[in-house]
């Protein structure tokens, strides 16, 4: 049967579930809050006396490595959308020219509405209805619910309660992100893993395909996040880029323009499951949390929530 299906979340789980239920002869919305694709592998752009600078402000790089995302990747190589970047590791790869250019071209070829946060979902006689602020999307046979674990309960609840239970059982760690811009070279490798407060710094210009000046997005411990976790953002920075520092040997020079991001939600626990279905109700639940915190485990989850959805 062609089921007419709402998807909440536009990042990789959501988008790989609307991918191959579309595949599949379904009719597909995708909803997300957010202003454009990206989720987790969200970019964002720095106004610098350099010119604009795009920097990868989620997840720097994903690795590759079940059969079925290695093929998908494989297509996406081949339309130019990412490339390996051997500095993170044999199996890496990063979106190109931007980390969220996978996730932007799968939102480009289906029916993607920014900027729409869904606060409620209903079920009647005529099918599903979505409820975002005063509108009302309605005539759905199905519903994913593709965003972090945090945020499922509250959309759930009501309709499948033993899928709350499961998402509110499966916390997610915090993430400081800082970008720093220079107008000078670093003296460090093109990436940094585990040094003091920094967990993974990444000097966006050396990616393949990214370009641009000295641009470097850090990323902070779990553990430091966490206890600084409502710190000023200029607080989170001064002590970031003091991390920096030591890695290079001494202070740093003046950053041209610097931003920092708190990821509340940034990596998920583990459910151990790849996906949550229930077919009476038509509810679905797909999202890294599920199978664990990689854009690999995003990916594998929504697809392999639409193979059980048929
Ligand atoms: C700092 C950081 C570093 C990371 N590093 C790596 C790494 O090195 N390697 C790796 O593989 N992975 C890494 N990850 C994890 C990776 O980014 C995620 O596992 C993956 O992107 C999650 O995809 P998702 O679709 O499950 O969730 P998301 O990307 O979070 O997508 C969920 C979407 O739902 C939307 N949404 C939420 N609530 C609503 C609502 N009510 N209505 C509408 N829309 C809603 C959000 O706007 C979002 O776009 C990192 C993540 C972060 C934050």
């Amino acid at each position: 049967m062609r089921m007419r299906v709402a998807i909440i979340g536009a990042g990789m789980a959501g988008l790989a579930c609307a991918e191959r239920l579309r595949a599949g002869g379904h009719a597909v919305a995708v909803f997300d809050k957010g202003r454009g694709p990206g989720g987790r592998m969200a970019t964002r752009r720095l106004d610098t006396p350099l010119g604009q600078v795009t920097c990868d402000l989620g997840a720097q790089y994903f690795t590759v490595r079940d059969p079925d995302f290695t093929a998908r990747v494989a297509h996406w190589a081949t339309t130019g959308v990412v490339a390996r970047w051997p500095a993170a590791g044999d199996d890496a790869w990063v979106g190109t020219p931007a980390m969220n250019a996978p996730v932007r071209a799968m939102a480009e070829a289906g029916d993607v509405r920014f900027a729409t946060r869904i606060d409620a979902i209903a079920r009647d006689g005529d099918g599903w209805t979505l409820h975002a602020g005063d509108a009302v999307h309605g005539g759905f046979d199905a519903v994913v619910v593709a965003v972090p674990a945090e945020q499922v309960p509250a959309l759930v609840e009501r309709w499948v309660p033993a899928f709350a239970d499961r998402a509110r059982a499966t916390p997610s760690l915090p993430c400081w992100t800082v970008l720093a811009v220079f107008d000078e070279t670093l003296a460090i490798g093109d990436v940094v893993k585990r040094a003091g407060i920094i967990d993974f710094a990444a000097r966006g210009g050396a990616k393949p395909g990214h370009g641009g000046p000295e641009a470097w997005a850090i990323h902070a411990t779990a553990d430091w996040s966490t206890a600084h976790l409502e710190d000023e953002p200029a607080a989170v920075q001064a002590a970031v880029l003091d991390a920096l520092g030591g890695v290079a040997g001494g202070a740093l020079p003046t950053p041209v323009a610097t931003g920092a991001h708190r990821w509340r939600y940034a990596r998920s626990g583990q459910v151990g499951c790849d996906a949550l279905w229930d077919g009476a109700a038509g509810l679905g639940v797909c999202g890294d949390w599920l199978s664990g915190p990689r854009v690999e485990s995003a990916w594998l989850s929504g697809h392999r929530l639409a193979e059980v959805m048929g």
